[in-house]
């Protein structure tokens, strides 16, 4: 019997337990209780809709995807705080839209200040030099866009789709209607997360998407998570791990910080676990900040030596391996400890549980994509699954968990600059094929359209005359929100469709803004589908309940441009009258979403690819899982200096939910530091410092934690202000990350850049 074996036998009798003490009162943690109380307290104008929408839609927070209150993992409950706090999004009356009239006020207003105030309910127009916004009719605001846009070449059009609530129909229609228009220039908010998964992915083995299903990490003997935090952003992901530890699963983790809800987690809906906790990791790997590639060579390495891999997997399924493993052996040790921040001694217990394991899963979030070389990041995760042969099989896989619930299908759907839907590549080729008329019955650009990040930097660079964002926020979002504010300023034409207010609609004008109040996926016309992480796509009836003002569907919006710009050609190329007649479109254009034009009433979902993919070849030209021989990155950091990474609180997104991560118990203007560290600077919990970095400076407050030392973590997005904007990963997403030295004292006195507190939507 092999020691996983051994422990999968057990498994069902460990407890796992944190203490005895009932609901861990002794500890720090979320009071899953009080916010359960508070969320029907905040709703409670509405709660019939509100109730409604957690009994029958599908969840618009994270990508774990449900339907109503229950999924496909596991019984009993799925339901999290994150959702019940996004909830009052949804059940909120309109705001009172003279408010809008006089944006000099609200500029005042912090972001959640802002999103109190209610839905947006009326579309509004602001002309330069006009203090606020003036009500206009649908048809005035659709006109004068088009009208607008009429004049504008093509390639100076942008369109930037959020990744919170949208649905596939609503992403297929925006993307459509800007191709429609002429123009690539098309992203989503994946292009500040999980594009380097995209890329490292669909180079090593061919597919954009999540290899496994979650029910997976149920039986596997490992699961190893890397830079992710499921307790902050997918939270019920900690009650898969619970299930999974009872069948004596191992849970590793790699890390720069030991993020307090992986070590333990008080589950509110498993009794057990709410009353004495559930111990989570097994064993931690605290590397530095990037150490990724270098910590994940050393295992290989060791693998090696040990010869714990399996031949027969990397013969029949793989290339590039003699290069890679040439690759690994030729590193010294030196350079791995060093890169990597860990002993050679950690690594090999690493190797030696993942070269035991014969069923692992790696599990990885923004720790890894969000670098300067986060797609290599993800190439040295694909190395090691190949490397094993998990890939393909019960219990194994490769699982870039997505944050957004429309991460997945806003990519899908078309949601990219440089692919048409399903990752066709855009391309002369492609454009033909997309021009038959069984498809869009129009030809789309062949050339390829900018990232968000370098939409906003041709901005600045005034080469971007009209801006179409639904949702988003960029001025809280992207680095150098100085930078992000003076791009924005420049674009002729803004238009924000969204369903609340933001400070970044209110940047003054170059010529003209125009918001569009958009509805939620709960009330469009028949329904909505999303596609989780594990490629699930599932249908979100309409909820019978109020609607807020004047408002229209997600997806009609755009669609009614499209009809104003060229009624006669619109009419053959966009003839939906809802969401039904935009699935059955999907269903003939999308071969993977075959099946998505049955989705009619709750519950309705179906697995794309089944549980697994790549179960007999790789889904790459050849066939073949390719093996990447990158290098390791070369980032020095100077002497006396730190490097400092972005993290998240208690937040969505940047919708920011409260002042303190109850995870953490960590304030926003706190900055973790490791207590080395703080003793070496002569430093004391609370004491106020500033960064200073090459692109401005951010004041804050120690947190001695157990962070490695030379790594300090500031919350996002409020240390964008210290994070350069042109650093980019080659899939276009930022490094958020940044070399800083550390002043003892607050900033604040000497003027300079200051960082804010209250964050938008
Ligand atoms: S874990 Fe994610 S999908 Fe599940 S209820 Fe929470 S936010 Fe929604």
């Amino acid at each position: 019997m092999t020691e996983f074996a051994e422990d999968k036998a057990k498994g069902s009798k460990q407890r796992n337990w944190v203490g005895l003490v009932p609901y861990g009162l002794n500890e720090q943690h979320p009071n899953n209780y009080m916010e359960i109380a508070d969320s029907i307290w905040e709703n409670h104008d509405n709660l019939g809709y509100a109730y409604r929408i957690l009994r029958d839609g599908c969840c618009d927070g994270c990508s774990l995807g449900t339907t109503g209150m229950h999924d496909w993992t596991m019984k009993g409950i799925h339901l999290c705080a994150v959702r019940l706090q996004l909830l009052r999004l949804n059940t909120m009356p309109a705001m009172d839209w003279h408010r809008l009239e006089d944006v000099g006020s609200l500029s005042k207003l912090s972001e959640r200040q802002l999103r109190k105030l209610g839905r947006l309910p009326v579309p509004m127009v602001r002309r330069r030099g006009e203090k606020g916004f003036r009500r206009v009719s649908w048809d005035d605001a659709i006109d004068l866009i088009a009208g607008k846009l009429r004049e504008l070449d093509p390639k100076r059009i942008a369109w930037y789709l959020t990744s919170r609530g949208l649905t596939n129909e609503a992403y297929y229609a925006h993307q459509k209607v800007a191709r429609f228009i002429g123009t690539n220039h098309v992203d989503t908010s994946a292009r500040i997360c999980h594009a380097p998964s995209t890329a490292g992915l669909k180079a090593t083995v061919g597919c954009a998407a999540t290899t496994c299903s979650y029910s997976d990490w149920i039986g596997a003997d490992l699961i190893v998570l890397v830079g992710t935090n499921l307790a902050n952003n997918q939270p019920v992901a900690t009650k898969y791990l619970y299930y999974a530890k009872k069948t004596g699963t191992k849970v590793f983790v790699v890390n720069p910080y030991r993020e307090p809800g992986l070590e333990r987690y008080w589950i509110p809906s498993v009794t057990e676990s709410a009353l004495f906790g559930t111990k989570i990791a097994d064993d931690f790997f605290q590397i530095h900040t990037g150490g990724d590639i270098a910590f994940f060579y050393g295992v290989l390495k060791h693998l090696i030596e040990r010869d714990w891999i399996d031949h027969d997997f990397i013969n029949r399924r793989t290339v590039g391996w003699a290069e890679t493993e040439a690759k690994a052996r030729n590193l010294s040790w030196q350079s791995l400890v060093s890169g990597s921040g860990l002993s050679q001694v950690d690594m090999f217990r690493f190797a030696e549980a993942f070269g035991k394991a014969r069923h692992a899963i790696i599990v990885w979030s923004m720790g890894i994509t969000q670098h300067a070389y986060g797609s290599d990041n993800v190439r040295a995760i694909v190395n090691l699954q190949l490397a094993k042969g998990n890939i393909g099989r019960e219990h194994t896989g490769l699982m870039p968990i997505r944050g957004h619930s429309g991460v997945q299908g806003g990519a899908e759907m078309g949601g990219m600059p440089s692919a048409y839907v399903m990752g066709f590549p855009v391309s002369e080729e492609n454009a033909k094929k997309f021009a038959a008329p069984e498809k869009w019955g129009f030809e789309p650009p062949s050339w390829k359209g900018l990232t968000a990040a370098h939409m906003i930097l041709a901005s600045d660079r005034g080469e971007i005359d009209a801006l179409w964002q639904s949702g988003g926020n960029f001025r809280q979002t992207l680095p150098e929100p100085e930078l992000v504010t003076r791009a924005l300023g420049k674009i002729k034409l803004r238009v924000h469709q969204d369903i609340v207010a933001n400070q970044t609609m209110f940047v003054d004008p170059a010529d003209t803004v125009v918001l569009l109040p958009s509805r939620t996926r709960y009330e469009q016309r028949g329904g909505g589908t999303e596609t989780s992480t594990e490629r699930r796509i599932i249908y979100s009836p309409e909820i019978p309940g109020p609607r807020p003002g004047d408002t229209r569907d997600e997806w009609e919006i755009p669609v009614m441009l499209a009809r104003k710009l060229d009624p006669a050609r619109a009419a053959a190329i966009f003839p939906w009258h809802d969401t039904q007649d935009i699935r059955d479109e999907i269903d003939r254009v999308c071969p993977t979403y075959k099946g998505i034009t049955k989705m009619r009433k709750k519950g309705d979902n179906f697995q794309y690819g089944g549980p697994r993919l790549l179960v007999d070849r790789c889904l790459t030209p050849d066939g073949m899982g390719h093996f990447s021989a990158i290098s390791l990155p070369e980032e020095k950091v100077p002497e006396a200096r730190f490097l400092l990474s972005t993290r998240r609180g208690k937040q969505f997104n940047s919708i920011m939910l409260a002042e303190k991560d109850p995870l953490t118990g960590a304030k926003r203007d706190d900055i973790i530091m490791s207590a080395e560290d703080a003793e070496n600077m002569g430093l004391k919990n609370g004491d106020p410092i500033t960064l200073r970095g090459e692109h401005g400076s951010l004041s804050g407050r120690v947190r001695i934690d157990r962070i490695k030392p030379g790594c300090l973590q500031a919350h996002w997005p409020e240390a964008n202000a210290i994070i350069p904007a042109g650093r980019l990963d080659p899939s276009g997403v930022p490094d958020y990350n940044a070399t800083v030295e550390v002043v003892a004292g607050s900033c604040l006195a000497a003027g300079a850049a200051t960082n804010e507190t209250e964050v938008a939507a």
